[in-house]
């Protein structure tokens, strides 16, 4: 009976534990709370990542570990390394884990990234917005996700309350300043690479970010072949440059018909839900195939596919569970504001099956906004 261990026990953890199940795969769980939403459905290790007699007796009773968390010490998972395989490796992990480092890479690669400059210091600043222009982001390099650790300068006047926002973070996790994109699409790529260097990724996919947080997402995104050959080149460049193992999403904007890298999320990703049930292979599933040297699933599509998420609270079920391609993923967690609780999928063989299903359940659920622009999209 192999086990896999997994570091970080969140909704992603909880799915890769469900999508597992059927490999006759065992998991162990390593989270900082015992309440971590996947304890529901794995054995829990509990404590802080850095504390090596935790590590220790997480790496006797695993044969491989990954990632539900990419936050999770680059130094632990060399640790860690030492003693089980780990994929992806650390190094892929620590190069993601930095803004500035990810986006050096992407620009090696020759993957076009939005302007940007690394700041240190008030002055670096100053000469960062002076050279890059507004509008502009600053971020922290590092522990930034969901739009957190972002604050965004609509002229040079903001330099001085981005500083006094992030300013005490340029010491610590370091920033970076970013130019403005003003996109008229977000992109996602979530591919997966085995161990045996096979490469696979799913149909592009289209996101909408509400505050930062992914609110909603499409598959098939409708662009065209170019544009979606050149998506799963850049792809590939930066599997083959990490010796990548397991899934990832790279983000992308999409600006007059250009695409821009804007990250790389080193795990199964939120804009990959909809693969449990839009795709012959889901993205945990592949993963779980990936980190464990087996052959790789069919990455094709089942019909069309939407993914609405949940945050702060679970919404009624009834309107999700009454369509014939409704369904529903309650990760189990306490209501939080911004926190993402759950998620529904809607899957459809044809666009405007797809289109209707939102609109009735955007009406069910008083969400209108939410489904709003994905519906504008399907009736394009
Ligand atoms: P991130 O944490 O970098 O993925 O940013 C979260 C969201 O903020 C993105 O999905 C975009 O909607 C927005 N965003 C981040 N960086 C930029 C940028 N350089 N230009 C425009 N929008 C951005």
């Amino acid at each position: 009976m192999t086990t896999v261990g997994i570091l970080g026990g969140g909704q992603l953890a909880r799915m890769l534990a469900l999508s597992g199940a059927p490999l006759g795969v065992r998991f162990l769980v390593m989270d900082t709370s015992a309440e971590a939403c996947a304890a529901q459905f794995a054995p829990m290790v509990v404590g802080d990542y850095r504390d090596e007699a935790m590590l220790a007796e997480f790496a006797s009773r695993i044969d491989v570990a990954t990632f539900d968390f990419e936050n999770v010490p680059a130094e632990s998972a060399r640790w860690l390394s030492a003693r089980v395989p780990v994929f992806p490796s650390p190094r892929a992990l620590a190069t993601a884990q930095d803004r500035l480092a990810e986006k050096t890479l992407f620009r090696e690669l020759g993957i076009p990234v939005p302007d940007f400059a690394p700041v240190a210091t008030r002055g670096e600043l100053d000469a960062a917005v002076a050279r890059i222009g507004t509008p502009c982001i600053l971020k922290t390099r590092r522990l930034g996700y969901d739009g957190k650790g972002q604050f965004r300068l609509r002229a040079a006047a903001d330099v001085a309350p981005a500083w006094e926002a992030l300013g005490a973070q340029a010491g610590k996790v370091g920033l970076i300043l970013e130019a403005f994109v003003p996109f008229e699409r977000e992109l996602s790529v979530v591919a997966v690479r085995g161990r045996d260097g096979d490469f696979r990724t799913w149909p592009l996919t289209e996101n909408w970010h509400v505050d930062g947080v992914l609110s909603a997402s499409l598959a098939p995104a409708a662009v065209d072949a170019a544009l979606e050959a050149t998506a799963v080149a850049h792809a590939r460049a930066l599997a083959e440059a990490l010796g990548y193992v397991g899934v990832f999403a790279l983000e992308l904007f999409c600006r007059d018909g250009v695409l821009l890298a804007n990250e790389l999320a080193p795990r199964v990703h939120n804009s990959g839900h909809w693969t449990i049930e839009g795709s012959e292979t889901s993205q945990f599933q592949n993963h779980l195939r990936a980190v464990l040297g087996l052959p790789l699933g069919d990455t094709r599509l089942v019909g069309r596919a939407c993914m609405l998420n949940w945050i702060g609270e679970m919404p009624d079920p009834a309107p999700v569970l009454r369509e014939a391609g409704g369904h529903w993923h309650d990760y189990g967690k306490s209501p939080r504001a911004g926190r993402k609780v759950g998620h529904a999928t809607l899957r459809a063989d044809a666009a405007v099956e797809l289109a209707d299903a939102l609109r009735r359940v955007g009406e069910g659920l008083g969400r209108q906004a939410q489904v709003a622009p994905v519906v504008a999209r399907l009736s394009a």
